[in-house]
C-alpha cells in the first residue's frame, strides 16, 4: 500500500470536511507514542492528535459555573475541553491489533496523526492483523480509508465491527436521524463504510475477537458501541472507546447527559456499568479521548464527593 507521507498529508489538510466543533489546534503529547507491556501482551497507544470540543455542545444542560464547580471539587480548574485521541495497538497471540482507526487526513488538520507516528513507532499498515472498531464516528474511522487512492490502509487487516454499528450508518438517509451539526459526519462515515463493503466483518457485543481480547456492550455514545477488553494472562485493560471521554465529568457526573451521545440514556447506562465493573475488578482503563496517553484506573470518589474518579498514570 503507499506510503501516507507529511507532504501529500500537508497537501490534503486544506481539503476541509466538515468538522464536528470548531477545533483549537495544539501541541499534542511529545512523542505520539507510548508502549507498555500487559501480561503477555504489548500496547502501544499512538496518539492521532487532539480535538476540542465546545461545552455548549458536550454539555448542553450545564452551566459554565456548574462545571467548573465539578472541576474544583475534583481539585481542577475548567479550561477549554481539550481532548487526546489516543488510538491502541496490541500484540497478542501473533496478531498485531488496532483498535480504531483516527479521523484520517480530511477530518480536521490536527487529527490524522495515525499513519504518520505509526510509522515512528516502526508499524507498517500491512503489519496490522484486525482492525476493531468501538463505533463509526469520524474520529474513530475515517483514519482507516487511504485518502488518495481509497480503500483501507491496511490491505492485510480483517475490519471488525458490530454488526448494529455498521447496518444503523448504512441506513439510507441515515443524516435525517442525526442532529444537524453531524448531518456531514453520518454522509462522511455513510460514503466511507461503503468503501469499505465486504471488508468488514459483523460480530456483536460479547464475542472474542482472539483470545484475550473480547468485545463488552457499551452501547448508548452509538448504537452498536463496544469497549474491547483484553486478558493477557491475567492483566486486564479496557480499551474504552468513548464510553467513559472526559477526565472529569464522565468520571464524577456520569448520568449528566453528554450532547454528542446518541441514546442519552442508554449511554448514562453504559457509563455507569463500565466505572462499577472497572472498579469492581480492578481493571485499568485506556480511554481513546483522556489525557496522554488515555492510561489509567478508576476509583470510587472520596467522602463527600459523588461519582467516581479517574487517576491517570
Ligand atoms: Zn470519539
Amino acid at each position: 500500500m503507499p506510503n501516507i507521507g507529511i507532504d501529500r498529508r500537508s497537501v490534503l489538510a486544506g481539503s476541509g470536511a466538515l468538522a464536528l466543533a470548531p477545533s483549537i489546534a495544539r501541541a499534542q503529547a511529545a512523542s505520539g507514542v507510548h508502549s507498555f507491556k500487559l501480561g503477555t501482551a504489548d500496547v502501544t497507544v499512538i496518539s492521532d492528535g487532539t480535538m476540542a470540543m465546545p461545552l455548549a455542545w458536550v454539555l448542553p444542560d450545564r452551566t459554565h459555573d456548574a462545571v467548573a464547580g465539578v472541576f474544583k471539587e475534583a481539585g481542577k480548574t475548567l479550561g477549554a475541553f481539550e481532548l487526546q485521541v489516543n488510538v491502541a495497538l496490541v500484540r497478542i497471540g501473533g496478531e498485531l491489533i488496532l483498535i480504531d482507526a483516527g479521523a484520517g487526513s480530511d477530518f480536521a488538520p490536527q487529527r490524522g496523526k495515525l499513519a504518520d507516528n505509526l510509522a515512528k513507532a516502526g508499524v507498517q499498515p500491512d503489519a496490522i492483523t484486525k482492525v476493531v472498531f468501538t463505533h463509526a464516528h469520524p474520529d474513530h474511522l475515517w483514519g482507516v480509508i487511504d485518502p488518495l487512492d481509497g480503500g483501507t490502509i491496511f490491505s492485510k487487516a480483517r475490519h471488525v465491527m458490530t454488526a448494529i454499528e455498521r447496518d444503523y450508518w448504512l441506513k439510507p438517509g441515515v443524516e435525517s436521524s442525526v442532529p444537524e451539526a453531524v448531518r456531514g459526519a453520518a454522509v462522511g462515515t455513510q460514503r466511507r463504510l461503503k468503501e469499505l463493503g465486504a471488508r468488514i466483518e459483523t460480530v456483536k457485543a460479547g464475542d472474542e475477537i482472539v483470545p484475550g481480547l473480547s468485545l463488552i456492550d457499551t452501547a448508548g455514545h452509538s448504537p452498536g458501541h463496544v469497549s474491547v477488553l483484553v486478558n493477557a494472562g491475567g492483566s486486564r485493560l479496557l480499551i474504552g472507546g468513548d464510553a467513559l471521554i472526559e477526565p472529569v465529568i464522565s468520571f464524577a457526573r456520569p448520568d449528566w447527559r453528554w450532547g454528542p451521545d446518541w441514546d442519552q440514556d442508554m449511554a448514562v447506562a453504559a457509563r455507569k456499568r463500565t466505572l462499577d465493573m472497572l472498579v469492581a475488578d480492578k481493571i485499568a482503563l485506556l480511554g481513546y479521548h483522556l489525557p496522554w496517553p488515555g492510561l489509567g484506573r478508576v476509583e470510587r470518589a472520596a467522602a463527600g464527593a459523588t461519582g467516581y474518579r479517574f487517576i491517570a498514570g
